[in-house]
């Protein structure tokens, strides 16, 4: 298949690997952020055919896993109310709220739906005019433009009945407070192409030259990923610490200069709370003033003191690199796909969910 076997050839990925052993002489630790790339990893097995002295750490980079307890309780109120659908992607349905899920509200009688983009809500909105539809919005920049569109697009129907719950979050802030924090051990970052397709890679520069981290834009193939870990190591074996894109054939250097006028002519950016991991500064998007009368924040009243719950799952351990889902003593055993006890089992990009459907790994406990 043209455009994707050539990414996926092994005899490239064995030369890829033999580059690195040339040139690897320390331990790395290499933290690629993105949930897509990190099944690609486990599908692959890219971690098996490394060299030891390279450990891949597993970041937040999952967007149903960061969206946090607060939001899935207010997407639960919200499907509560008079004439209310609430919609949102099939994976955040699933994920437990301070008490259940919006799964568990629709079993019980409120009216969810699962929609496969926020183009599905705008076509309900305007199929049920009696009707009250909320886009449940989560993600990062990769899917925020679409959110912002639909907001426009809503306004140019002139729809009364269309409603957004805007969780949408931002990458760099986070990538930050891992590098601060003194509990993860990054020497190295692989940036997620797909939100470098969108906003660029100039806001890593300064990120990548503060904290001396080499920090690499990369696609989500085996053989991208394999490259993008040689041109960390490379960096890092000579002491550089700059932005490389791996990802050229989707990457410029200034992203999509119409999504991104788009997503910040709706959107004001806000300090979001990350499930797991607390408050980070400038991290989050906010509808602005001028499209509030479809801010289902503004809209609808919501209880919005909800306390952080006390569970079982190390998922913000998981999320910052801190631990693998194998040490988790609940992984494969109490937690799996079918019976999840928290985001990353739930979630088609969390990693406890690629580490047990591609589960090459042994169980740690
Ligand atoms: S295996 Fe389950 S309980 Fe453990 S961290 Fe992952 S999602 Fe949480």
């Amino acid at each position: 298949m043209k455009f994707i076997d050539e990414y996926r050839n092994a005899d490239d990925s064995k030369r890829i690997v033999d580059k690195i052993k040339n040139i690897l002489r320390h331990n790395w630790y290499i933290m690629e952020i993105c949930g897509g790339q990190t099944h690609t990893i486990l599908k692959y097995r890219l971690e098996e055919i490394l060299p030891e002295k390279i450990t891949l750490l597993h970041g937040p980079g999952c967007p149903v896993c960061v969206t946090s307890v607060e939001f899935i309780d207010k997407a639960i109120q919200l499907s509560f109310h008079k004439d209310v659908i609430l919609t949102s992607y099939g994976d955040m349905l699933r994920v437990p709220g301070t008490k259940y899920s919006l799964l568990y509200s629709k079993s019980i009688g409120a009216n969810v739906k699962t929609i496969y983009s926020p183009i599905d809500a705008l076509k309900l909105a305007k199929d049920y005019p009696d009707k009250k539809i909320i886009f449940f919005a989560i993600g990062f920049e990769t899917t925020a433009p679409a959110t912002a569109s639909s907001i426009i697009q809503a306004r140019k129907m002139g729809l009364k009945n269309f409603f957004v719950l805007c969780a949408h979050v931002l990458v760099p802030p986070a990538i930050e407070i891992l590098l601060k924090s003194q509990l993860t051990k990054i020497d190295g970052i692989i940036a997620a192409g797909h939100v470098c397709t969108v906003m660029g890679f100039k806001e890593y520069i300064p990120i990548a030259k503060k904290y001396k981290v080499p920090i690499v834009v990369t696609g989500f193939e085996p053989n991208d990923l394999l490259l993008g870990i040689f041109m960390t190591v490379k960096q890092l074996e000579e002491g550089r610490y700059d932005v490389e894109n791996q990802y050229k054939r989707a990457v410029r250097e200034e992203g999509n200069m119409s999504a991104k006028k788009i997503m910040f002519d709706v959107f004001e950016v806000v300090d979001r709370k990350w499930r797991g991991i607390g408050f980070i500064n400038n991290s989050g998007l906010k509808i602005k003033k001028e499209f509030e009368d479809m801010d289902a924040e503004k809209v609808f009243s919501l209880n919005t003191q909800i306390d952080e719950i006390d569970t079982e799952c190390i998922a913000g351990l998981i999320l910052q690199g801190i631990k693998k889902p194998v040490d988790c003593l609940n992984f494969a055993r109490k937690c799996t796909p079918e019976n999840p006890l928290g985001a990353p089992m739930v979630s088609s990009e969390g990693s406890c969910n690629a580490y047990y459907k591609f589960g090459s790994v042994k169980i740690n406990n």
